[in-house]
């Protein structure tokens, strides 16, 4: 895989070896005060190019989007345009400060605006706020906003968020970090909410519904207009958890089904790198009930003048300044760049991949609930005796592919969740499904070859609860 000659030796260190080259000190020489050089520190000394290649070794025994196809599902690692990264790291939006004021910041305010504008229409809100810097914060808003909603009316005793046992673990926690009692909900044989269930958990202490649609299954939540109705008529509120728009953009604005309140992942949907924690946005956009509790501030505008101002409710700000800037300025470009018809194709080839890709995969590794699917879908691993998951993830690296997300959701046993992305060409997913099939043909002819994968990578299996338990995080030479 890797066609780099690996160094000799592991340790590249030679005394008295340096990278750089100092001016001579023109200043009188002052010596480190006692106590503050940790001399037990073995720092390695090394020449530049050393010190390139070495890592530039290292950043080729990544998996990334950039070299290979990284078909992880949930969290949407897609196609991101290089052209959106140009844009924000345009001189004018980089080096733009928020502190000059809103007179000197019209540019930024105004695409602020407009990105705003374009997520209202996206998602059929009537305000949005781009404030949160992830998904989870989102939700964090969001379930504030419901809190506060129900404390205006006098209604402190709603204290019960229903969140559906295929949701994503941030639910559960946004909810618990707001105040909210967490109540599951089951799923139903299909895939969908169980709404037996859900009529029997309705009551006057619901706050709310957390759902996500289309589920973590991949699945369109047929009933989201019954669900929203049902918990409407108890007082409550519905929360969207929209992290993964790319099923419905152009298609279906959530706001008509009933969703009051809903975060958009900018960092996935629409066009920014993520992973690693990196800078984010959980657009939180509102129906009209909700609107004027949104975290704060939002760009306005009035006469052709542009401003950030805070709507008179507010739970408050949940990130400095107009939040994560760069994010807004290639989600923006994204949305240009397609316009409101490629929006729509978008959703359109996320769902025919994944549909092609389903069709061609479940002979070989049966999806415990096989209707159409949405953006992703989810089929198990356990295709011959003694196999396991773990063991076919293991295994498609040595094929070169970034595993898809494995035994989430927790309601499908030894669960595999592919999602291919709108943008991967046939050819790609062709050869996806052909590795993934002689996988499979390889776990019953030869399975101790998916046990022991991977086989390519510079480090085999590894003891995954001893990773976890005693990491190991830095290098003692
Ligand atoms: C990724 C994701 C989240 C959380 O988003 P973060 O930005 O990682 O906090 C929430 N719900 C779903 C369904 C997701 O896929």
């Amino acid at each position: 895989m890797n066609l780099i000659p690996e160094p000799l030796a592991f340790e590249l260190s030679s005394p008295g070896r340096v990278g750089v080259a100092l001016p001579k000190c023109d200043v009188p020489a002052t010596p480190v005060p006692a106590g503050l050089l940790r001399t037990e520190l073995k720092l390695p000394e090394l020449d530049e190019l050393t010190v390139v290649r070495h890592f530039t070794r290292l950043s080729q025994k990544n998996f990334s989007i950039d070299t290979q196809f990284y078909p992880l599902g949930s969290c949407t690692m897609k196609y991101n345009p290089k052209a959106n990264d140009a844009a924000a790291a345009q001189p004018g939006w980089k080096g733009a400060h928020p502190l000059v004021g809103d007179a000197r910041n019209q540019g930024a305010i105004e695409l602020v605006y407009r990105l705003q504008e374009s997520l209202k229409a996206i998602g059929g809100f009537s305000a949005v706020s781009l404030q949160p810097a992830a998904g989870a914060h989102g939700e964090l808003a969001g379930v504030f906003m419901i809190r506060a909603y129900h404390l205006a009316r006098g209604q402190a005793g709603r204290v019960k968020m229903l969140i559906p046992d295929s949701a994503h673990g941030t639910n559960p926690a946004s909810c618990t970090m707001a105040g909210l009692t967490t109540v599951t909900i089951p799923s139903d044989a299909e895939g969908g909410v169980d709404m037996e269930a859900l009529r029997a958990a309705c009551d006057d202490t619901v706050a709310g519904i957390m759902i996500t649609n289309p589920s973590t299954l991949g699945l369109f939540e047929r009933n989201i207009e019954a669900i929203a109705r049902m918990v409407h008529d108890a007082g409550g509120l519905v929360y969207g958890d929209g992290a993964n728009m790319n099923a419905l953009t152009g298609i279906l604005r959530p706001a008509d089904v009933g969703i009051d309140v809903m975060h958009f992942n900018l960092h996935k949907t629409f066009s920014t790198p993520h992973g690693g924690g990196g800078p984010g946005v959980g657009m939180v956009g509102a129906a009209p009930a909700l609107a004027e509790y949104l975290p704060g501030p939002l760009a306005v505008e009035k006469d052709g003048k542009f401003s950030m101002a805070t709507p008179a409710r507010s739970i408050g700000r949940m990130k400095a300044f107009y939040g994560n800037f760069a994010v807004l300025v290639r989600a923006y470009t994204y949305i240009r760049m397609l316009g409101e018809e490629g929006m729509k194709r978008l959703a359109e080839s996320a769902v025919l991949n994944a549909n092609y890709l389903k069709v061609r995969l479940e002979k070989h590794y049966e999806v415990k609930y096989p209707r159409r699917c949405m953006h992703e879908f989810v089929a198990m691993g356990d295709v011959a005796e003694g196999i396991r998951t773990l063991d076919i993830a293991k295994r498609m690296i040595d094929y070169g592919y970034h595993p898809p997300t494995i035994y989430f959701p927790l309601i499908v046993p030894e669960a595999l969740m592919v999602e291919p992305t709108e943008t991967e060409s046939k050819e790609t997913l062709d050869a996806f499904a052909d590795a993934m099939i002689k996988i499979a043909e390889e776990a019953k002819s030869s399975p101790e070859l998916l046990h022991s994968a991977p086989h390519l990578t510079p480090i085999g299996r590894l003891d995954e609860v001893a990773a976890a338990r005693c990491p190991v995080l830095c290098y003692r030479g």
